[in-house]
């Protein structure tokens, strides 16, 4: 069996051809350096230039505001920690959410070292942060409040515009890490409150090793990575000149073909999340049912294994994921499953689906099929699920 059914979208996606096509000439003919002053490199000044212009048109930002990064995950750490360093002087405590990626809760970790403080937020079953928890939280010496754009795992939409507000309303600044957003869903950083975002290239079809953080113009934040003066001063290092001629052109058609996507997206989700309802029994959709990303399906199967259903989708050609990337492996349920309050079994037995532009209603029926075979026979191997099916008499037979 030699099909291969992609449904792992929120770890990492293919660069779409135009993508490498629009990358290709920066590595050979065109591999001047942005910086230098002669007229061979003025190519690589402007592609760097332009594609910083599709993402702040992207967000409703001005060109100064963007600055490209290594990854989603250096933007998070740019913004948290640069925030703390400039803003420490008026206070040490940070908000954050229980459910962030690790790129922030990480990050949390190593300022709580540094000695500041950190509110992780509370979510409900839905995955939601509860405004009123977060502005209770805020105190005077609050000098940033991160909260994702959209969850990783299990896809929720959060408030973002309201907790800008919030967070505004009481003088302290607003982090999105929206990675999972970005190119999926619209975001405009003036309506939404925002005053730094991280973005990611590999999660909407643009290169592994690229991203950029948004960050309002008037901020104190300094340079993250010391050296040139490359990114206005702010992040040192020869610009990825091929990377980010991609991540533009991945930032352009994302934008370009967002309403068609979002379209077909969230008609595929539904139509696989209706299939294992109405056929699998003892089953729950993990997440919000409208506030979610358009191609975000997380469920759990009562009695499965999660990781067993996986290696069964791989040996079908399927891939999916039993939680983020960076935890796989690990025993441990994920720390979003357990923050909506899933208790440990039901937690284990949950897999993510995440469509991609490339998905067809084929490949929902595909993995509908194979899914309902998995869990069958999963089943019937578990002897937990084997006395919960005996007749109610039986358990009181001795
Ligand atoms: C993937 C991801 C990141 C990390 O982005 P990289 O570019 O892989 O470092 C951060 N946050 C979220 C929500 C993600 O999904």
């Amino acid at each position: 069996m030699d099909r291969l059914v992609y449904l792992d979208h929120a770890a990492t996606t293919s660069a779409r051809p135009e993508v490498v096509d629009a990358m290709m000439p920066y590595f050979t003919k065109e591999f001047g350096n942005p910086s230098s002053i002669y007229s061979f490199a003025s190519k690589n000044k402007d592609v760097v230039e332009h594609s910083r212009g599709i993402i702040a048109n992207a967000l409703g930002a001005d060109k100064e505001e963007i600055y490209f990064t290594g990854s989603g995950s250096e933007a998070d750490n740019w913004a948290l920690i640069a925030s703390a360093e400039a803003y420490g002087d008026k206070g040490r405590h940070i908000i954050t959410s229980k459910i962030e990626h690790h790129a922030i809760l990480n990050t949390c970790k190593y300022l709580e070292q540094k000695g500041y403080e950190i509110t992780y937020l509370n979510v409900d079953e839905k995955g939601l942060v509860n405004l009123e928890e977060l502005e209770s939280a805020i105190r005077c010496d609050t000098i940033l409040v991160s909260i994702m754009f959209a969850n990783n795992e299990i896809g929720t939409i959060e408030p973002v515009a309201e907790i800008g507000r919030i967070a505004h309303a009481h003088g302290t600044l607003f982090h999105t890490d929206a990675v999972q957003a970005f190119g999926q869903v619209p975001i405009n950083v003036q309506e939404m409150n925002i005053d730094m975002l991280s973005a990611s290239g590999h999660k909407f079809n643009g290169p592994k090793g690229t991203g950029f953080l948004y960050m309002k113009k008037g901020l104190l934040l300094k340079s993250f990575i010391h050296g040139g003066h490359q990114e206005r001063g702010m992040r040192a290092g020869t610009e990825n000149v091929s990377g980010i001629a991609g991540i533009g052109k991945a930032a352009e058609i994302a934008v370009a073909t967002m309403d068609e996507r979002i379209k077909k997206e969230t008609m595929l989700r539904d139509y696989l999340i209706n299939r294992l309802m109405k056929e699998i029994p003892y089953i729950r959709v993990n997440g919000h049912e409208s506030k979610r990303l358009p191609n975000n399906v997380n469920v759990s199967f009562q009695f499965a294994d999660g990781e067993s259903i996986l290696i069964m989708l791989d040996i079908a050609g399927i891939c999916a994921s039993s939680g983020s990337a960076c935890t796989a492996g690990s025993s441990a349920p994920s720390h979003v499953l357990t923050a909506i309050g899933l208790p440990y079994e039901i937690a284990r037995s949950a897999i993510r689906m995440t469509l991609g532009y490339e998905n067809t209603k084929e490949e929902m029926d595909y993995t509908a099929d194979n899914i309902k075979q998995i869990i069958e026979n999963l089943r019937n191997m578990s002897p937990l699920y084997q006395e919960f099916m005996q007749p109610v008499e039986k358990h009181f037979q001795s």
